[in-house]
Parts: C-alpha cells; structure tokens; sequence
C-alpha cells in the first residue's frame, strides 16, 4: 500500500498537533508541522526568529513567501509520505503546495478538515501545556501529564505557548476565518475534503480519521 500524503487543517485549538501525533505513530508517517519548525527558529534566537515571533505572538499568520520556502526545505524525504499540521493556512499556500505535489508526482490523500464549536476551541488553548524538549501536548484538565508541569515522555518541562493567552487566541480565531476557512471549499472543489467532528475526546476524533485514511487507502 503506498504512503498517506495528508493535510490536516481546522481552527487554533482542534487538535491538529495530537491528532497528527497519532497518525504519525500508527502509519509510520512523518508529521510536519510549521508552526512547530517556526518556534525552532524562534528558540534558536536568531534575526529569522526574532521576525517570525513578531507575528507568531500577535496571533498573525506569517507571510506566504517565508513559509512556502520553509515547507519546501522541509518536504525534501517524503517517501514515507507526510501529514501537514498547520499549512497550508491561505489559498496562496494551498497553491503552492498543489505545485510542489505536481513537481514531484505526488497526489493528496485526504484534506482532513477538523470542527469544533468555538467554546471547545477557547477551552483547550487555554490549558494547552507543550513540552519544551520533544513538543508532546497536554491539557492541564483533559490530558494532564502525570507530574504537573514535567513532560511524561522525556521529564522536560512544560509550558504554555505565548499565543494561547486569551487576547491572541481571539486574533488567531479571526485570521482562521479571514483567511483559512476558504480552504474548506478549495479543497471540497479538488474532492479532497473530509470533515471530521473534533469535538470529542482525541482516541474518538482519531477513530474517524483512520476510516478516512483507511477508506482513501482501499480506494488507491
Ligand atoms: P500552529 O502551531 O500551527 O498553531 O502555528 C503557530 C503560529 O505559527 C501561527 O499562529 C502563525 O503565526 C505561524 N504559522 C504556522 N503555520 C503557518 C502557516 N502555514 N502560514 C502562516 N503562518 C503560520
């Protein structure tokens, strides 16, 4: 069976990351998130990181041209195949990404579109702890780690991400609906839309999405 080529997208708070994570662990498949690359620059203190962390704290999306040519470096082994968390986020990106697919004769499997009602979303990204040495997520209430504040995988601490305070969380709702909800019907026209409830417990939501992947592998 050949590799899962997927795109994960939803609002701030739907559980792309986990869900990803959970893809990545039963398909073997590398998971590749761009805001996950862009807090690594951010860390690394550099001029880049300084401007990313400019929009990235204001809850704004990053330019097109940066994180087309982040994605492109980052997309060079995808043998295995890839689930992307988090991009495309505009329709120039979506583009972008269509060509880079072309360029490589490669075809989509799935744009998994995650929804979920916005108290949901706001509730989550507001008790979201990340770990800073291997980025695993918990929720101070719905998946708490075993020590408060220590990372049950590799004992790093955990903390909360500056753009999950309340004020840049309203911003980062608004830009998903300004700029990325039109992937919906991008992707609906391309019939590669799949639209997963996220609403739920992840072990459910990830129910759903094996039988999508699953479907669109029986399909091949
Ligand atoms: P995420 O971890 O996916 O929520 O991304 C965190 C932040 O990184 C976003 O709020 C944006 O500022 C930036 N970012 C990540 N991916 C993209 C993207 N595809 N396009 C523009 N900005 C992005």
């Amino acid at each position: 069976m050949g590799a899962v080529n997927l795109v994960l997208f939803g609002a701030p708070g739907v559980g792309k990351g986990t869900l990803a994570e959970m893809i990545k662990s039963e398909y073997g498949v590398p998971h590749i998130s761009t805001g996950d690359m862009f807090r690594e620059l951010v860390k690394e203190g550099t001029e880049v990181g300084r401007m990313l962390s400019k929009y990235m704290n204001e809850g704004k999306l990053v330019p097109d041209d940066i994180v087309i040519g982040v994605l492109r470096d980052n997309m060079k082994d995808d043998e295995k195949g890839f689930i992307l968390d988090g991009f495309p986020r505009t329709r120039k990106q979506a583009e972008a990404l269509q060509t880079i697919l072309d360029g490589k004769r490669i075809s989509l499997d799935a744009a998994i579109n995650f929804e979920a009602p916005v108290e949901v979303l706001t509730e989550r990204l507001s008790g979201r702890r990340q770990c800073r040495g291997c980025r695993a997520i918990y929720h101070i209430k719905n998946m708490p780690p075993k020590e408060p504040g220590i990372c049950d995988i590799c004992g790093g601490a955990l903390y909360q991400r500056d753009d999950d305070r309340r004020d840049v969380v309203m911003v980062r709702l608004k830009v998903y609906e300004e700029e990325t909800a039109e992937l919906i019907d991008y992707y609906r026209r391309k019939d590669l839309l799949k639209s997963v409830d996220a609403s739920n417990d992840p072990e459910t939501t990830f129910k759903e999405v094996k039988e999508v992947i699953n479907s669109q592998r029986n399909a091949q």
